[in-house]
C-alpha cells in the first residue's frame, strides 16, 4: 500500500466499470485522484465513498469528446494537487452496435469522437502538463478489437485501432522526454459494457458466458503495474492482460 503516494492521476470514464475500479485502486495506494465522466451523480457517490475510506479525490463532470472539458480537468488537477503524473484514457462506448450498412452516421461518428478523439484530447492536454511536471505515464485503455475485426463493431474496432496508433505515435514523440505512453488491452471485463454486448446478440463476444470475464479490479492492478518499472517494456504498444504472460507480469493468477 502507498505505492502511489503523492502521485496525481486523472481517470476518464471514472463513473463506473473499469474506470471506477482504477479510481478505488489508486486512491487506496495513496494517489490524488481526479475523475472525469458525464454522470455527475455517480461521480459524487464515488467521491463520497473514496473520501470516507481516506482517499483524496476530485470529481470533474465533463465529456472527453469536448477538448475544453479535458482542459478543465487537467487545470483542476494542477491547481488542486500541483501537477499531473498519470492519465488513464479509459472512457469508451460500444454503442451503436450495428453492421455498417445499418449504422447511423451521426452515432458512428459520436463513437469515434469519444473513443478516438477523446484519447487524442487526453494526450493533447496531458502531455504539456507532464512536461511541466517533468514526466509521467499515460495509459490508453485498448481492446483486442484494435487488431481484430468483429461484426457490428466497425466503429469500435476502427476507434481502438486508431488508439493503438496514437499510443505508438505519442510514445515515439514523448518517450525520450520521460513520458511513458502505453496501451492496456484488458480482455473481456465484467462491466455494464459486457451486459450491453451480450444483449445485442451480435458477434462471438456476445455469446461468451459472463463467468469468463475478468474483474475490473484486475485491470486496475494492471494499470498500477504499467506505472511502475515493469511498464517501461510496453511503451508504444498494447500490454495484453488476458495473456498468461500479462497476468503473470501483474502478479495475478
Ligand atoms: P462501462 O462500464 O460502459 O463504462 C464506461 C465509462 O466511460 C463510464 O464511466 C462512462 O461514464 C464513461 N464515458 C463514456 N462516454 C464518455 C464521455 N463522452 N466522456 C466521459 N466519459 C465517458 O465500460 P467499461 O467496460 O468500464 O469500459 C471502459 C474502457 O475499457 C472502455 O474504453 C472500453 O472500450 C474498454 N474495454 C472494455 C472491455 C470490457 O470487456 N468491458 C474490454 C476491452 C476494453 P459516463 O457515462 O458517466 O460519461
Amino acid at each position: 500500500m502507498g505505492s502511489m503516494k503523492d502521485k496525481t492521476i486523472l481517470v476518464t470514464g471514472a463513473s463506473r466499470g473499469i474506470g471506477a475500479a482504477i479510481v478505488r485502486w489508486f486512491a487506496a495506494e495513496g494517489a490524488n485522484v481526479v475523475m472525469l465522466a458525464r454522470s455527475g451523480d455517480a461521480l459524487a457517490d464515488l467521491s463520497r465513498e473514496v473520501a470516507q475510506a481516506g482517499g483524496k479525490v476530485l470529481a470533474v463532470e465533463g465529456d472527453v469528446a469536448v477538448h475544453a472539458d479535458f482542459e478543465q480537468a487537467v487545470a483542476q488537477a494542477e491547481s488542486t494537487f500541483g501537477g499531473l503524473d498519470i492519465l488513464v484514457n479509459n472512457a469508451g462506448v460500444i454503442d451503436p452496435i450495428a453492421r455498417l450498412a445499418d449504422s447511423d452516421p451521426a452515432d458512428w461518428g459520436q463513437a469515434i469522437d469519444i473513443n478516438l478523439k477523446g484519447v487524442y484530447h487526453g494526450l493533447r492536454t496531458a502531455i504539456p502538463a507532464m512536461q511541466r511536471s517533468g514526466g509521467g505515464t499515460i495509459i490508453n485503455i485498448s481492446s483486442g478489437a484494435a487488431t481484430s475485426a468483429l461484426e457490428g463493431w466497425s466503429h469500435y474496432c476502427a476507434s481502438k485501432a486508431g488508439v493503438l496508433s496514437l499510443t505508438a505515435c505519442a510514445a515515439k514523440e514523448y518517450g525520450p522526454q520521460g513520458i511513458r505512453v502505453v496501451g492496456l488491452s484488458p480482455g473481456t471485463v465484467a462491466t455494464d459494457m459486457q451486459v450491453a454486448i451480450r444483449a445485442s446478440g451480435v458477434n462471438p463476444v456476445s455469446q461468451l458466458d459472463p463467468s469468463v470475464h475478468l474483474a475490473p479490479e484486475w485491470v486496475a492492478k494492471a494499470a498500477g503495474f504499467l506505472c511502475g518499472p515493469g511498464g517501461a517494456d510496453y511503451a508504444g504498444t498494447d500490454f495484453v492482460l488476458k495473456s498468461d504472460a500479462g497476468r503473470k507480469a501483474v502478479g495475478l493468477p
